[in-house]
């Protein structure tokens, strides 16, 4: 099960969490080694109901590592490069 819960329980708007889909998946595959394919991760994320709130999350905390919302951390910068 992939650790989505190291973040501070406090925090209300976390109930997103509770129905992220890679928690069902192989956590694995979120974090691939440096060059590994990010393709599966990917493929889940497209289907998961709590896609938007996740990027959000990841865009917010600054997540260097893993796919968070179908995108991988280089294509997280992009994105934050183009919003500012
Ligand atoms: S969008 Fe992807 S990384 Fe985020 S919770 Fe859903 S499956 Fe997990």
């Amino acid at each position: 099960m992939r650790e989505l819960f190291l973040v501070d329980p406090d925090v209300e708007e976390l109930g997103w969490q509770d129905r992220a889909l890679c928690a069902q998946t192989d956590p694995e595959a979120f974090f691939p080694e440096k060059g590994g394919s990010t393709r599966e991760a990917k493929k889940v994320c497209l289907t998961c109901e709590v896609r938007d709130d996740c990027l959000e999350y990841a865009l917010m905390k600054d997540e260097r590592f893993g796919i968070w919302g179908g995108l991988s951390e280089r294509e997280r910068r992009k994105l934050k490069r183009r919003a500012v």
